[in-house]
């Protein structure tokens, strides 16, 4: 018993403790504690709730993860109904606002709340007893969606409310706040630059995409998106509950929501014009997206006194930035090298002011893209900015009297070298590890810590060797004088010294190291590793066809693609070469063998073996000698089978590979079961093919056939 009491006061103060934190990072954005402290102190409660379900209350932080997704939403009325706002686009219809509100309310003066009016989901959020009960879209104002599961993970919305904050605050445990849910730009271009990366559709604008996150029915897709909450209005019994509207925002901050600090109490007209003009240019530093001002009447007796007419309040309204949308014609279409190589189409635009900014080049973020717009140049075409995001073209209006057909170049603009395209990709790219385009990123990709490890070959260091011409590639580094790097800013003697000798020793790292550092795409760390087993030699990779490069256990067709792509460029032949003469290491020996019981034998591992995983597998084949392959094909001699295989194990039998359970692998390691025995009678299938090379096509199909039907009882031999 004093135990479970303990427990349970050990729980609530790392529920409080986490809540603080949750506050101080998302809605302060004043983090104080790690990620990985928060994280671990998350986990800690997870655990400790785990071992007491009883005790899991809905408002304790680790129940914003959204649960099983559902079928629909549920509708839910809204009380008061959630109205829209009159909108203004010029000053004199602000003049005409003002008026009509002193005249209605019989005062000659009155202050106004001015604030962003943010462009994302309105949501009605219902909190009872101080915990956050219900989230409800504004639907059509008078009935919404219940979205509490989604909303609930967004982590700036708390899910419960302090109780003393509400003591103090002299509220109710029971009340609502409304306000808007938006993507912050950063979490916008985040996702656009994932679904490019994954081949899919960039998302238009950031409202669509948080309305669309909001509206799912998989909570684990709102999750993801990393939403963000801005509350304006708080309610008591279905109105605000302070005298004014500033001070319902002060109380919405003191309640732990997340306000924007850029809100004001305007005593004129005057002050209220000033707050729009200056927002019109500031906004583009904000971290989201505004398409206007709201101005909000601030005595709330005077609001209530004034009312709603049909559709919007009669004690606010919004001021509409105008759109930051123009129409020119695209001059020109260039290609531009970024810094990792990809090729990124940009308009080059007839010069038009959008929005108070001459704007003359658009980016057209990839061929996709341009088809999706049907673009050619000459065509007269909308473009829009929005925030400190590049302008982009949205679509064509007219097509050109003389229309060119835009073409990917052959060779990058930068360096000459020929331009690649993965057939799987959207993007095109200069794999030349030396373009200038991506000078310093490679440079400093090769000399990161898991690549060649060169302490002391920082970004500034970096900057300055390129910028002063001092090296071009990876070669250069290996060529630098004392009396260079010593002329460096904040470069010491002693540490230009250091960073040579870092430099020189890097030369005795590991194949795996190397190869990983050259920067091909989709080799990483572990790639490297497995290349450099597999093939013991730099020359060798380099000379590996595309069929030879996926032998590899775990390199695929788009992998094996990519290597050979690199080594095919002879900008990257001529920098090996050199980085060959400047002593790096370029070959390593294998581990010694016990064996050659199996050399010559390729292998393929699919399924969960019993024993030991796949890589220990194939690590214990390749100590005898044999080959690992990730995938299989004719040159594959055996498949070891285990619980659920994959494809793998479909295509071995149609290609009447020989298939091993584990025990049949075990034995063939421990040399009782010779391997040539084993290949030309293998005891579970029977399906043999002594030499492949020589069957003819229609032998091997029969052949496929026949071992099908033997096998047709999966031989699972678990
Ligand atoms: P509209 O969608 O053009 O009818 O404008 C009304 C909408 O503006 C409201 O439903 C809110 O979602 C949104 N809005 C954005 N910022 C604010 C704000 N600061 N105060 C009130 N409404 C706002
Ligand atoms: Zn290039």
């Amino acid at each position: 018993m004093a135990k479970s009491a303990s427990v349970e006061k050990q729980i609530e103060k790392l529920r409080e403790e986490l809540r603080r934190h949750e506050y101080l990072y998302y809605v302060q954005d004043e983090p104080e504690i790690s990620d990985v402290k928060f994280d671990r102190m998350m986990a800690e409660l997870q655990k400790l709730e785990a071992e007491h379900p009883e005790l899991v209350t809905p408002d304790s932080p680790t129940q914003r993860v959204g649960g099983a997704p559902r079928k629909g939403f549920e509708t839910r009325r809204h009380s008061p109904a959630m109205m829209s706002l009159d909108n203004t686009y010029s000053m004199e219809e602000i003049e005409e606002f003002d008026r009509r509100v002193r005249e209605l309310g019989g005062r000659d003066r009155v202050d106004y709340v001015t604030e962003h009016k943010f462009d994302g989901l309105s949501i009605s959020l219902l909190y009872e007893g101080g915990v956050l009960a219900r989230g409800v879209t504004r639907g059509d104002g008078t009935t919404g969606e219940d979205v509490t599961a989604n909303v609930r993970t967004i982590r700036s919305i708390p899910l419960r409310v302090d109780q003393d904050a509400l003591k103090k605050l002299r509220l109710p445990h029971d009340f609502e706040v409304r306000g808007e849910i938006i993507m912050p730009l950063r979490a916008f271009e985040a996702l656009n630059e994932k679904q490019e990366e994954e081949g899919g559709k960039r998302y238009a604008n950031p409202r669509n995409v948080a309305a669309g996150s909001v509206r799912v029915l998989d909570p684990e897709i709102t999750r993801s998106r990393h939403l963000d909450f801005y509350a304006y209005y708080l309610l008591a019994g279905g109105r605000e509950p302070e005298r004014r509207h500033s001070e319902a925002l002060e109380a919405l901050q003191k309640m732990h929501f997340k306000v924007s600090p850029d809100w004001h109490v305007c005593p004129s007209l005057d002050a209220v014009k000033k707050f729009i003009d200056a927002w019109e240019s500031k906004r583009e530093k904000l971290p989201y997206e505004i398409d206007g001002i709201v101005i909000k009447l601030n005595e709330i007796a005077l609001q209530q006194e004034l009312g709603f007419t049909a559709k919007a309040p009669r004690w606010a309204v919004a001021y509409k930035y105008p759109a930051r949308q123009e129409t020119t014609v695209v001059n020109d279409v260039i290609f531009q090298v970024g810094r990792t190589g990809t090729l990124t189409p940009v308009a080059v635009l007839e010069p038009v002011e959008v929005g108070g900014v001459t704007v003359s080049r658009s980016t057209l973020h990839n061929m996709d893209e341009i088809e999706r717009l049907g673009l050619r140049i000459g065509d007269t075409v909308i473009v829009e900015r929005a925030g400190e995001v590049i302008p982009h073209v949205i679509k064509v209006t007219k097509e050109g009297k003389q229309r060119r057909e835009i073409v990917v170049p052959e060779r990058c603009p930068e360096c000459h070298s020929r331009i690649h395209k993965d057939p799987e990709e959207v993007a095109y790219r200069c794999v030349n590890a030396s373009c200038p385009a991506k000078r310093k990123e490679s440079l400093l990709h090769f000399a990161g810590r898991h690549a060649m490890n060169i302490d002391g070959l920082g970004e500034k260091i970096v900057d300055q060797l390129v910028d002063k011409g001092l090296v071009k590639d990876f070669a250069d580094l290996y060529e630098l004088k004392l009396d260079d790097v010593a002329a460096l800013e904040r470069m010491a003697e002693k540490s230009a010294q250091n960073l040579l000798d870092e430099i020189k020793a890097s030369k005795s790292n590991s194949l795996a190291r190397l190869i990983y550092a050259l920067g091909i795409r989709f080799v990483g760390e572990r790639t490297g590793q497995l290349l450099a087993d597999h093939f013991s030699s730099l020359p060798k990779l380099a000379e590996a066809s595309v069929e030879q490069l996926e032998e590899v256990t775990e390199v695929g067709p788009k992998v094996a693609q990519s290597i050979a792509d690199f080594f095919s460029e002879s900008a990257n032949q001529k920098l090996i070469k050199r980085l060959k003469d400047e002593g790096l290491k370029m070959t390593e020996k294998r581990e010694a063998l016990e064996s050659t019981r199996l050399a010559g034998k390729t292998f393929v591992f699919t399924g969960a073996l019993a024993r030991r995983s796949r890589d220990e597998a194939g690590a214990e084949a390749a100590r005898h000698g044999a080959k690992i392959s990730g995938s299989v094909s004719k040159l594959t001699d055996y498949v070891v089978v285990g619980a659920d295989p994959g494809s793998k194990y479909d295509k071995a039998r149609a290609l009447g590979v020989t298939i091993l359970n584990e025990d049949e692998f075990d034995q063939l390691l421990a040399g009782k079961l010779p391997a040539e025995a084993a290949a030309s009678d293998p005891p579970a299938t029977k399906s043999k093919q002594k030499n492949p090379a020589k069957k003819s096509a229609k032998d091997s199909k029969s052949s496929a056939r026949s071992s099908r039907k033997k096998t047709s009882q999966p031989p699972l031999f678990q």
